[in-house]
């Protein structure tokens, strides 16, 4: 049995659709192919998390996320351990992976960090998962800030590295969304008891806050002309 159910992926996938989300748990292989773009999205993301740890220099890189990983977070944060970097929580059935947390005086603060150069929904809603999440295994963090790319800067060594990012204050929105945050993992837990997917109709939701990937299955039977309607709906 796995320790955990939904993760950040996952739960950020279930607010955009239950059936999307049931089908990704049950039917993964029926996912439609990752673009060149999607690919290189993920990659691009994974080069600005690492220079943006260097924004806090020094820090332990755990890697994996998982039970190990979350009792080695917990163990470290134990020990004041000043900077981690992926530091892993597990509560209320979901597993998140923080980018940066670092000790402060008076405690934790958490940096989740985006490679876009503007921030959207999905990011806060991405932070209030796991500002609730961290909060509920038992760390309550200081701050929780979203860093994202500041788009009058090129990303290069000859920069100054905190004129490179935007730092965002998101606590206050993250303790407002606690129990909405709540309230959305417990219905999507619910979702995947269910012994089959739940019947949603494909519409403008298949396309917002992302293209889903189920599109190859539930568009399949809708002509060209229904589906223009369909997104304009
Ligand atoms: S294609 Fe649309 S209806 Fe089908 S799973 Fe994705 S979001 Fe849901």
């Amino acid at each position: 049995m796995p320790e955990y159910t939904l993760s950040k992926s996952t739960y950020i996938r279930g607010l955009q659709c239950y059936k999307s989300l049931y089908l990704n748990k049950f039917r993964p292989y029926l996912r439609d192919k990752l673009s060149e773009e999607q690919l290189a999205k993920f990659a691009r993301g994974h080069v600005v998390g690492k220079i943006a740890q260097q924004l806090f220099p020094g820090g332990i890189a755990l890697s994996r996320p998982g039970k190990p990983t979350a009792e080695k977070t917990s163990h470290l944060i134990s020990e004041g351990f000043p900077v981690i970097y992926e530091a892993c929580f597990i509560s209320d059935d979901v597993i998140v992976a923080l980018d940066i947390l670092v000790k402060h005086e008076d405690g934790y603060n958490a940096y989740e960090v985006k490679s876009s150069l503007a921030l959207s929904n999905v990011y806060y809603n991405d932070a209030c998962l796991q500002y609730h999440v961290i909060n509920a295994s038992g760390l309550k963090p200081e701050k929780f800030f979203l860093v994202h790319r500041n788009a009058e800067i090129e990303l290069s060594e000859s920069e100054d590295l905190h004129q490179m990012f935007i730092f965002t204050d998101v606590t206050t929105e993250c303790e407002a969304n606690e129990l909405m945050v709540q309230d959305g993992i417990s219905q999507m837990l619910e979702v995947l008891k269910r012994d089959k997917s739940p019947d949603i109709f494909p519409g403008k939701h298949c396309m917002h806050p992302y293209p889903c990937d189920f599109r190859g299955v539930c568009w399949k039977k809708i002509s060209k002309a229904e589906q223009e309607v369909l997104l304009e709906k």
